[in-house]
């Protein structure tokens, strides 16, 4: 018999396998109204934390990307005109509705260079040092294993290539962390109008409580194995971005190399 060490679902500890069905129920049941309740919620601010990771990824013409957790395709959609088309973006997500909505939208912007994988963060279907940097927004507290998947990302990423962490943090002061607080006891309630769902809501502010500060996280990144690991507050810290390198030196940046997947879906190979 094996024991799963349980994880958090929000305050709940949960299984690791009932966490990825409750994860995947929870964008599943948001997919069609994700972006909306984003500009809701963040009274559109999310755009311009998104555009600064952008900005903090050192991409540039001829970069392999990698967005992980991608969803709906914010990040992707910035990244592609930056990597033109000698660059390649990879946007990868466990979810099949999120993938989809990400999918549609792009094809509609006329943005066919992205490429999709379904996979989980925890098992990436790429090759050693395939990517010149990779980005996580507003995933990573919704990963079971979040130090699995850091040292996967590191694996895949090429020596000098960056992670950009963008999540959720803890307020700097204890005055916005009261007002942000009560702002958040609103979401599932705007959750329920906009998606029908409130559910998935109380969910996210449950995740964000609990997931870890930003000193907590930039540990973290450094037990998996990632150099420089810097972090920049959002909002007084309601958001950040965590920043780390892997170590070595970077090679010009290009979609040739060995940059090979290991059989992703949906015909994405970087
Ligand atoms: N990055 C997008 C953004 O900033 O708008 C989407 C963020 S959305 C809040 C979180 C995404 O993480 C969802 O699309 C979800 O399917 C994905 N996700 C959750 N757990 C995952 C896992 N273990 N591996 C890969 N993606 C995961």
């Amino acid at each position: 018999m094996s024991f799963e060490r349980p994880v958090s679902f929000g305050y709940k500890r949960v299984s690791p396998a009932e966490k990825q069905r409750l994860v995947s129920d929870v964008f599943e049941s948001v997919a069609e109204r994700y972006d909306l309740m984003n500009d809701l919620m963040s009274l559109g601010t999310h755009r311009l934390f998104k555009r600064m990771t952008i900005e903090m990824s050192g991409a540039r013409e001829g970069s392999v990307v990698l967005d992980l957790a991608g969803g709906t395709g914010d990040l992707a959609r910035l990244f592609a005109p930056v990597v033109g088309n000698s660059g390649c973006v990879v946007l990868a997500d466990i979810n099949t509705a999120m993938i989809k909505v990400g999918r549609e939208r792009l094809l509609n912007q006329g943005q066919a260079q992205v490429r999709f994988c379904e996979t989980s963060a925890e098992a990436l279907p790429f090759a050693n040092d395939s990517f010149n940097c990779t980005t996580i927004g507003f995933g990573l507290r919704n990963f079971t294993d979040k130090n699995l998947a850091l040292v996967e990302v590191l694996r895949v990423l090429r020596p000098g290539g960056a992670l950009l962490i963008l999540e959720f943090s803890k307020p700097t002061n204890a005055l916005l962390e009261a007002a942000y607080g009560a702002f958040q006891t609103l979401w599932p309630s705007m959750g329920k109008l906009v998606t029908g769902n409130s559910e998935s809501y109380r969910y996210l502010v449950e995740s964000i409580r609990v997931h870890p500060n930003q000193k907590a996280l930039k540990l973290m990144m450094e037990d998996a194995g990632f150099i420089n690991v810097e972090y920049h507050n959002l909002l007084g810290g309601t958001v950040a971005i965590h920043r780390g390198v892997k170590s070595g030196a970077m090679r010009p940046a290009t979609s040739q190399g060995n940059t090979t997947a290991r059989g992703e879906n949906n015909g994405a190979s970087p």
